[in-house]
């Protein structure tokens, strides 16, 4: 007979109980680890419809870009957040004619319907440019993770996210970042776009805004916009 077994039972239960406590700690430690990698990447924590009336408006010199790019000055909060913890540069933003019958940006570079044609849609490269992807793609590539963290799942108030996976961007080419908006004509100012709210980025958590559904019309552009062109809806991609 095993005298000292009499005893050993709760002992061991102790020593379970203490291991159960110790690996549940730890599990939730992990799970916290998780929840905030999740949060450190996927995003903004919120979003809000801007309804301010939009302006194509030049790219202050705060945020790296190419002379002459313009874009709504309603996403420019937004951009000037990007430029300060991404080294990026904009490539192109609006891209259409002008009050003053000049056109600003790439013609003939975007989809039709494209967000560029609305000041809602920005082409990144990274500060210092390089044609390979290597080193000075890595801000970029952090940046096109957390604005898409699942391909073609992009995080609002993105719109389209074009990089790796997407033909004609990517690390070494460009990325393309588009704002979710109101449906629009081309060439047009849209009713509202949906953006991050800077000042709570610093904050944490806040519900997130439901979408509305788009219009069945494209609503007229607000007095003072560029001219319409011709009526369409929203690409596919935006690009
Ligand atoms: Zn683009």
């Amino acid at each position: 007979m095993d005298c000292g077994s009499q005893g050993d039972p709760p002992l061991r239960s102790i020593t379970a109980l203490v291991a159960r406590k110790i690996s549940l700690t730890v599990i939730s430690l992990l799970s916290l680890g998780l929840l905030w990698a999740a949060n450190a990447t996927a995003g903004p924590t919120s979003t809000r419809l801007a309804y301010g009336t939009g302006e194509i408006v030049p790219i202050p010199a705060s945020i790296p870009h190419e002379e002459g790019d313009m874009v709504d000055r309603r996403i420019l909060p937004n951009l000037r957040w990007l430029a300060q913890r991404y080294p990026i540069f904009i490539s192109d933003g609006y891209s259409g004619p002008l009050p003053n019958g000049e056109y600003a940006g790439c013609h003939g570079c975007h989809v039709k319907n494209s967000d560029h044609h609305n000041g809602l849609a920005v082409d990144i490269s990274p500060l210092n440019w390089s044609d390979k992807c290597d080193a000075n793609w890595r801000g970029i590539t952090r940046l096109a993770k957390w604005a898409e963290p699942l391909q073609n799942q992009p995080t609002p108030p993105f719109r389209w996210v074009g990089y790796d996976g997407d033909a004609g961007h990517g690390c070494g080419h460009h990325l393309h970042l588009s704002w979710e908006h109101a449906l629009v004509a081309e060439f047009q100012l849209a009713e509202w776009v949906e953006v991050f709210p800077v000042k709570l980025m610093e904050v944490g958590d806040h519900p997130r805004r439901k979408r509305p559904k788009p219009e069945a019309k494209a609503p007229a552009g607000p007095p003072g916009g560029i001219s319409s062109i011709r009526a369409g809806g929203l690409a596919a991609r935006g690009d």
